[in-house]
């Protein structure tokens, strides 16, 4: 289960809106407390796919350790990796699936196109230990609140729309 709070969770939408109409791609950084994953902090890494940046990303995996051996020097540790799905919805690709580690949460923002501005939801994946099976699991954003106020709210908890 992952957990995202208000700062993390604008910060993703922000970062996809940013690299828009190309995939962003970064780092979650926090706490794993029994099976919740706490996502205290995001950091934006460079999308170093060769491919089409607007289908694809990757990660260059020496910066990953770096920030890894800086995260443990703060007691925090990488609890998953983020990206986004432009004009796609917010389910893993058969890349996607190759490419994740066990613990770790996979976010994935979509964001489409509509009529007033772009739409966003967040799913987030994880793979199941000793399988190599993917599924969704269940993500809590602290933000509704904030998106029910500043901008207009539809659907369920992980549905974000611009106002
Ligand atoms: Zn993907």
């Amino acid at each position: 289960m992952l957990v995202l709070n208000d700062e993390v969770t604008r910060e993703l939408l922000a970062h996809a809106e940013c690299e828009y109409p190309n995939e962003c791609c970064g780092v979650l950084l926090g706490k794993q407390i029994s099976n919740k994953r706490f996502a205290e902090q995001s950091l934006r890494l460079e999308n170093k796919s060769a491919r089409d940046k607007s289908a694809y990303f990757a990660l260059d995996p020496l910066v990953i350790h770096k920030i890894e051996l800086v995260a443990f020097a703060h007691n925090l540790m990488i609890v998953g990796f983020y990206h986004s799905h432009p004009n796609c919805a917010a389910v893993l690709s058969k890349t996607d699936e190759r490419y994740m580690l066990y613990e770790h949460s996979y976010p994935i923002v979509s964001a489409n196109e509509g009529a007033d501005g772009l739409y966003f939801k967040i799913a987030s994946f994880e793979k199941i230990i000793g399988t190599n099976i993917c599924r969704e699991e269940y993500l809590i954003t602290e933000s509704e609140k904030y998106y029910e106020e500043h901008v207009v709210y539809f659907g369920d908890s992980a549905h974000f729309r611009r106002a």
